[in-house]
């Protein structure tokens, strides 16, 4: 959920359009309610998405993406087992 994102900056960034959007987490979830990241990033792609974007074809949809939660997520499992 919205709220238990690692930080309290979130930023959204796209590969495609080279939008990039940082948000302060509290106050999107004083300003929306708590949901869930898919959902929140859903809403800021309608809002501020690729202009290309259409919602009929999945696969030309902005590639927005949480840009911070690649990295902080990978923080916390990198210490998974070796290959063997
Ligand atoms: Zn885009």
């Amino acid at each position: 959920m919205l709220s238990e994102f690692p930080s309290d900056k979130i930023i959204v960034s796209c590969d495609k359009c080279g939008m990039r959007k940082q948000y302060d987490r509290d106050a999107m979830v004083r300003a929306g309610g708590d949901r869930t990241l898919a959902l929140l990033l859903d809403a800021i792609v309608a809002r501020i998405g690729c202009t290309r974007t259409n919602t009929f074809n999945i696969y030309d949809r902005c590639g927005a993406k949480y840009e911070e939660l690649v990295r902080l997520l990978g923080m916390s499992t990198s210490h998974r087992a070796p290959d063997r």
